[in-house]
């Protein structure tokens, strides 16, 4: 029978976070992967687990997959770690769980601490509708685009950062999506835990004064849909009702439902879009 493959979510900063059922299962596999074993021996060795290591690293992910699915197949069972949080989450993972996926092998996840989700309920931003972004791209352009992808944005945004990045990609955020409530996240868990809810103009003037330390989450208002609703509408407030019209009438749309989507567009009523046109 082939072995299971269990992700382990470690602590992200408080040793403490650590769960019976993780330390339970880590002490019962035959192997464990994990992303910096230099790192991961600290973790092990604090709960008296002696089981073997191997790494998996971004580096090696596809290679060493394969590798390990042949240990899977042959009956041996794995735990894979990361430095810290869930593995998978912005972390090498996604390609071994696909892999393993597609070998029929059984993943299973013991849930534990996580970053994002430690950050987002402390921000008192929107919790409902939130995406992640994980990093940045670091390529310029592919950042570009996501940046350009997140102004309009609707639902809370959750970024990682590294502090040599922080000043620069606040100025970022502050460029493309303009001012808005931010909080930043940092040091969750740890001594010098902080949580600093702002705008980005207030985040970005704190910064002139202080070094960034630690490690960061940021999670960012969303557009709001008044907003949206508000430039959209300035936007067709510079064309003519008539050449509004003509726009959706050579969509083939008709006349009547054209001006209810004239009407919609520029936040007035149908009557007024009547009138005008009379
Ligand atoms: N897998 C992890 C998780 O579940 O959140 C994330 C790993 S990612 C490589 C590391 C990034 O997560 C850091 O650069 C930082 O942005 C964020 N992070 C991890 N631990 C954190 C903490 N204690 N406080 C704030 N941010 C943290």
């Amino acid at each position: 029978m082939a072995g299971i493959l269990y992700l382990c979510a470690t602590p992200i900063g408080n040793l403490n976070d650590m769960s019976q059922r993780i330390i339970d299962t880590l002490r019962d596999v035959d192997l464990i992967a994990a992303e910096d074993t230099r790192n991961s021996i600290k973790l092990l060795n604090h709960f008296n687990i002696d089981t073997p290591m191997t790494s998996y690293h971004e580096y090696n992910k596809v290679d060493k997959a394969k590798t390990l699915i042949g240990k899977l197949k042959e009956g041996i069972n794995i735990a894979l770690i990361t430095d810290a949080g869930t593995p998978a989450i912005s972390d090498p993972g996604e390609v071994l769980v696909r892999m393993c996926m597609d070998e029929g092998i059984t993943v299973t996840s013991l849930p534990g601490p996580c970053a994002l989700i430690t950050a987002l309920t402390l921000s008192g931003l929107p919790t409902r509708r939130f995406c992640f972004e994980a990093f940045l791209p670091s390529e310029k352009k592919e950042r570009k685009r996501i940046l350009e992808e997140l102004k309009n944005e609707s639902r809370t945004i959750i970024l990682y950062e590294a502090p040599h990045h922080l000043k620069g990609t606040l100025k970022e955020l502050f460029d493309t999506l303009s001012d808005r409530k931010i909080t930043l996240c940092r040091e969750l868990t740890k001594k010098f835990e902080s949580i600093m809810p702002t705008t980005i103009s207030g985040a970005m003037s704190y910064y002139e004064e202080n070094d960034p330390r630690g490690e960061y989450v940021l999670v960012i208002e969303g557009k709001s849909f008044k907003e949206q609703d508000e430039e959209k509408q300035s936007g067709f407030a510079e064309i003519s009702i008539e050449d509004h019209m003509k726009m959706y009438e050579e969509k083939g749309i008709e006349r009547k439902e054209a001006m209810k989507l004239v009407a919609k567009d520029r936040g007035v009523s149908k009557r007024d879009i009547y009138n005008a046109l009379l």
